[in-house]
């Protein structure tokens, strides 16, 4: 039968084909930046999409809207029950897709492998510090080994390239830059710098705060000689540097300071099913209602794309209305 296919395209003429799919906003971690100490309620179950809904969603996704990749986040998608079987059932469905994950990678070391071969192609890994005690302050958890080890098993079970995605804090982190990228290059892990961005649960970001994509630059080049990357960005948001002459590189993602929304091809599903067009986004489309009132796989199909066309330029953090979404990270999936 053919299948018409209708890339999600905004008014922009941006079309989305890399979809980032939240499977649970819960997480083992409660790193300072995104969550407060205590306190932060989770979602209900009965209100998260359900396996065969993750992969229906994946499904419409791939074969009527043109999604050519699909990372799966959280919160810690670890913890999501069944992870495995839905990366089976999502390559099952999406053979051509480049299919990832975006971690902590706590406890990867024992699923790395069963990962693999049900047909992820590989993982980000969020880790900030490779001191104990810095890591430690940041994540309010003393784990940073069952991290490494997560690390080593994502490279033994050819997860790879794997990626090392670092925020950089003020008077916390932020002179560890150095060290980090040294301990990256000498493990073959990709390191990228990111900067922090305004989607914390307590609302505590401060643009003041930041470490920005300049200072990041300054405090690697005291003791490494960075050179562009040839490779073209694209709409890949990391701006890629040789390190000493390469061939490891290091990425920079300066999303505040020098955004890239303008060749943005992202879409974001909640873990309850709601569209995303943007991190930033103030509005939501509901997939779930849908999906649960027998709507056909057409119908859900057109509500995805109508969602697509309301996406901003851009996310305006430098705008004085700028408004931080109500949903933090851990609830929008990163
Ligand atoms: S802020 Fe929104 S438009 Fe900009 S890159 Fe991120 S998701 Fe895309």
């Amino acid at each position: 039968m053919h299948v018409t296919v209708t890339p999600l395209q905004d008014r922009y003429g941006r079309v989305a084909t890399d979809l980032r799919i939240s499977l649970t906003d819960r997480c083992n971690l409660r790193c300072s930046y995104c969550m407060p100490a205590e306190g932060l309620d989770w979602l209900p179950t009965d209100e998260v999409l359900t396996d065969d809904e993750v992969v229906r969603l994946v499904d419409i996704g791939v074969r009527l809207l043109g999604v050519e990749e699909v990372r799966f986040t959280g919160g810690e998608p670890l913890v999501r029950r069944g992870l495995v079987d839905i990366v089976r059932r999502t390559r099952e469905v999406g053979p051509g897709l480049e299919l990832s994950l975006t971690t902590n990678a706590l406890g990867l070391a024992r699923t790395a492998e069963a990962l693999s071969d049900a047909g992820l192609d590989r993982v980000n890994v969020s880790l900030d510090t490779v001191r104990r005690e810095t890591f430690e302050t940041i994540t309010r958890r003393d784990r940073l080994h069952d991290v490494l080890a997560g690390l080593a098993a994502a490279r033994d079970a050819g997860l790879t390239p794997v990626k090392v995605n670092a925020v950089l804090l003020r008077d916390i982190n932020d002179g560890e830059a150095p060290e980090l990228l040294r301990w990256a290059v000498g493990e073959g892990y990709q390191l990228r710098f990111i900067e922090q961005m305004p989607l914390d649960a307590q609302h505590d970001w401060s643009r003041a705060a930041m470490v920005t994509a300049e200072e990041i630059f300054e405090r690697l080049g005291t003791q490494f000689d960075l050179t562009p990357a040839a490779e073209p960005r694209g709409s890949a948001p990391a701006e890629l540097f040789l390190v000493d002459g390469g061939p490891a590189t290091v990425g920079v993602i300066a999303s505040v300071t020098r955004p890239f929304c303008g060749d943005c091809d992202r879409v974001r599903l909640t873990a309850d099913g709601q569209v995303r067009n943007c991190l930033f986004a103030r509005e939501e489309s509901d997939l779930r209602t849908a999906l649960r009132s027998g709507a056909t796989d057409e119908e859900i199909a057109q509500r995805w794309v109508v969602a697509m066309r309301g996406k901003r330029a851009g996310h305006g953090i430098d705008d004085p209305s700028f408004l931080q979404p109500d949903r933090p990270m851990s609830a929008i999936g990163g």
